[in-house]
């Protein structure tokens, strides 16, 4: 009942998936190496609805890493552990205005949001802080699967240690916040960052990704095996940064055109979540200036002006 005919919606999709490949702009990411050789013409749409459905296209089956993707699941679980008001004295609700990564805090010396780079090591920094590494990655690696269904999840070592050699601005950050005393007491630095290096190299797939965003679309519990990972709570926290922060310095822009909670990493994924009604990935490497892929935007744009999607449609 969700999609009353899911075969004529596909049928869209396959018009925008098509309309989209034509579209050569943008630089693929090279900061690092791993990241500079993904091939510019990857291109993979993946759906999900809440009640099962799926749809895909293109290279839904190849691997890449979750990125700046990563931030919104380890945000919605640290919200669930820890409740909105702990989580939020140490890290803001605001948009920042600026690039992802640029060495700034808000007006109360805080990370501006848990979906740019301070905030994502903040959030890192409060996951299970007394567990050892090992198994920190052990939980968050479950809980990541559980957001999947238990469809493809990865760990990608390349990128990981190519991460944490080419990071000066990551430990930078970091140390601008440990300097604003911005950490929990204890909490280990070095450690902190391997940790969020780790979050980013996870990989999923298109497909994967789909499921995961049609979990936040679902209210948190897995639409494919009925596993409640998040609350509700944590989701509606999540969807809200998500639409406010979540595709860096386009976010407004996005908010307006699309209106739908999204969030864009540097290996050119774009989750986006149409809630109570389907999650979708998107992935193609080659970003614009603001750092979101551009077919994966353009993408969004499409859907938009074919179906009531936007959050503001239709009141
Ligand atoms: N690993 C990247 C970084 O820390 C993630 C940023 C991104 O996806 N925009 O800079």
């Amino acid at each position: 009942f969700i999609i009353p005919d899911f075969r004529g919606f596909c049928h869209h999709l396959d018009q925008i998936y098509n309309s989209c490949k034509n579209n050569t702009n943008g630089k693929v990411a090279s900061y690092i190496p791993q990241l500079a050789r993904l091939k510019s013409e990857h291109w993979a749409v993946s759906v999900c609805t809440v009640d099962g459905q799926r749809y895909s296209n293109g290279d839904v089956n190849v691997p890449f890493t979750l990125q700046s993707c990563s931030y919104v699941m380890t945000y919605a679980m640290v919200l669930g552990l820890l409740g909105a008001e702990e989580v939020h004295s140490r890290i803001g609700m605001e948009p920042s205005g600026r690039q992802f990564n640029e060495l700034c805090l808000d007006y109360n010396n805080k990370p501006h949001n848990p979906m740019i780079n301070a905030g994502a090591i903040m959030t890192a920094a409060l996951v299970k802080p007394n567990l050892s590494a090992a198994d920190r990655f052990d939980f968050i690696f479950n809980m990541y699967k559980r957001l999947a269904g238990d469809e493809f999840l990865g760990f990608n070592n390349a990128v990981f240690l190519s991460e944490k050699e080419c990071a000066d601005r990551n430990f930078a950050l970091a140390y601008f916040m440990r300097e604003n005393k911005c950490f929990p007491e204890g909490t280990r630095l070095h450690e902190t960052l391997d940790f969020y290096f780790q979050l980013c190299s996870m990989e999923i797939t298109a497909e994967s990704g789909a499921v995961m965003a049609a979990t936040l679309a679902n209210g948190g519990i897995n639409p494919l095996t009925g596993d409640p990972v998040l609350t509700i709570d944590a989701v509606r926290n999540t969807l809200t940064l998500m639409h406010s922060c979540g595709m860096y310095n386009y976010s407004g822009q996005f908010a307006f055109k699309v209106g739908l909670p999204s969030k864009s990493g540097v290996s050119g994924c774009v989750l986006l979540v149409i809630p109570n009604t389907m999650g979708i990935c998107l992935w193609s490497p080659p970003l614009d200036t603001n750092g979101n892929s551009c077919r994966g935007v353009q993408f969004c744009m499409e859907l938009v002006s074919r179906f009531n999607f936007h959050n503001f449609d239709n009141l």
